[in-house]
Parts: C-alpha cells; structure tokens; sequence
C-alpha cells in the first residue's frame, strides 16, 4: 500500500498510467454505443494494481483530483478516435469519486479539460457509485445539478449492492442505471426471487426514465437470460473485455 502511494506522483507525471476502454452495446441491435474508461497501472515492481487500490490511496494521500483530471483529459483526447470507429454518437463513461467531486475547483477543471480537447458534455457519461449519491452533501449536489445543466449524461453504478435508501433518485436527475454484476451472477442458482428482483429494478429504473445497462456478462447463457429482460444495454467479458485504445481497431 504504502509502494502504491510513493508511486502514484511519479507514475502520474511518468506517464506510467493507462486507460483502458470496455464497450458497451445496445440489447435489441448488438450494435457498440460507448465505452467506459477503466484506469490501469503496470507498476514496475508490483505489477497490475487495482484500480480501486489506486483510487483509494490517492483520495488517502490527496491526489484524487490530480488523477481524475488527467483520466478525464485522457479520456476525452482518446473519444474523436472512437467516434471515428463507431459513429458520432458514441458516449464515454467516466468514473468519479466521491471526494474528487467534493473539491471545490471540480467544475473549472472539467471545464478547462472540455476547452482544451474540444469535447462536449453530452459525448460524456458520468458514471457515480450508489454509495457516493447516497451521501452527497448540498455542495456535490449543487455541482452535480451543474453539470446536469452543462449537458453531462449520469449512470448510477453498481446498482443494488448494499443500499436501501432510494431517496437519492428524487435529488438527481439520472440517466442510466447499471444493475451490479451480482445480479446476473446467480442465474444458475435458478433463484426465482433473484430474477424478480432484476426484473423489479429494471421496471424501477425505466418508470423513472432511465436507460439500464446490464454489467458482468460473461457466458452465452447469461446474454440469452438478459434478451429476455427489458434492459437497454449490455456491458461484459463474454462481448468485450476492457482493451487499450489502440486495439479498438479489431473490432
Ligand atoms: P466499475 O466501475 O463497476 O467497472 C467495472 C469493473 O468490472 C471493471 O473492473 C471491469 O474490468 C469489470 N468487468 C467488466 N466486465 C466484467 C465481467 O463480465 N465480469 C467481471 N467479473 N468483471 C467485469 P476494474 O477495471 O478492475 O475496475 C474496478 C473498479 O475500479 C470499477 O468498477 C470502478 O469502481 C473503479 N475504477 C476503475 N477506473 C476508475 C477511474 O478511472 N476512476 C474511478 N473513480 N474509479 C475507477
Ligand atoms: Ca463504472
Ligand atoms: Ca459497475
């Protein structure tokens, strides 16, 4: 831990980072919408760190912002290549935590990001866990409605893990709700409570307007189950694992 936090500076400003991109695809054409940005770090010793690992020690260590607007900007220099492949409409996905949205410069920088590689809003999903809006305090509310009004798109991610209060989805307004791999993991177990509550959160996320993506497809069987729900969007192992940019060209 204490490696990956006298690291994180260097790799930071040596370039040692990647974003690697996993698509994401319409239920009813298979056809590739989007792509969210996923952060890996091949450290010198260490190896492959998970990008959790590595979020958390730079919220630990005060560096979160640093490392999500070099993500953000990275992320935003690599979209023109991927609409070239897969058409204008395509959206990129975002991750942002909890603490980077807290800091007060958060806007500007984002904004100064948009200017300075020509990106717009709505070419950009911003993906926020259930836990970070189940917490928002008035100042990340406000900068969230902000954004809202500059023209980002949100996601709730990992939907359904382990929170009950759902009076954050009357604050925000949300766009996309991507149900946890969790869900899709037990369809064997042929649990038929499990399947009723999928099939509840989906019909919950669409009476609010919101498109779902179903996260963690991994096995034929597991797509086959998710045509039969009312889901708009599937994102897993089975289609796409995430790739660097440059092998987007196989497709
Ligand atoms: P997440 O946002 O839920 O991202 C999806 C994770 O599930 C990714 O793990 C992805 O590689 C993995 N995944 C995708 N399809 C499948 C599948 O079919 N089966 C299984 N078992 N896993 C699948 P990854 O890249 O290790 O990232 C883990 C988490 O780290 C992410 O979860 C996200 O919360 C966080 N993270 C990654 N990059 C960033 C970032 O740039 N910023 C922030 N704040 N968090 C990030
Ligand atoms: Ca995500
Ligand atoms: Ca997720």
């Amino acid at each position: 831990r204490s490696m990956i936090i006298q690291g994180l500076e260097s790799a930071i400003e040596q370039n040692q980072l990647k974003l690697f991109y996993q698509t994401l695809f319409k239920k009813h054409s298979n056809k590739t919408v989007g792509a969210e940005a996923l952060l890996r770090w091949q450290h010198p010793t260490l190896g492959n760190i998970p990008p959790l690992d590595i979020i958390s020690a730079a919220e630990e260590t005060g560096r979160i912002s640093v490392l999500e607007n070099w993500i953000f900007r990275q992320a935003c220099l690599d979209l023109p290549k991927m609409k070239k492949l897969f058409g204008e409409t395509f959206t990129i996905g975002i991750n942002i935590s909890g603490a980077h949205l807290s800091q007060a410069n958060f806007i500007d920088d984002i904004k100064a990001v948009l200017t300075e590689t020509h990106c717009q809003p709505k070419d950009i999903v911003i993906e926020l866990t259930e836990s970070v809006l189940v917490s928002t305090i008035k100042q990340q509310q406000d900068t969230l409605h902000t954004m809202r009004d500059l023209g980002f798109t949100f996601a709730i991610d990992d939907f359904g893990t382990g929170y009950s209060s759902l009076s954050y989805l009357q604050r925000f307004p949300l766009d996309i709700l991507k149900i946890d791999r969790s869900f899709l993991k037990q369809i064997h177990s042929a649990d038929p409570q499990q399947a009723t509550l999928t099939k509840a959160i989906i019909a919950l996320g669409h009476n609010l307007d919101m498109k779902i993506v179903a996260e963690g497809v991994e096995t034929p069987a597991q797509l086959d189950y998710i045509r039969e729900l009312a889901c708009d969007y599937y994102q897993g192992y089975l289609c796409s694992e995430p790739v660097n940019i440059q092998n987007f060209n196989a497709y």
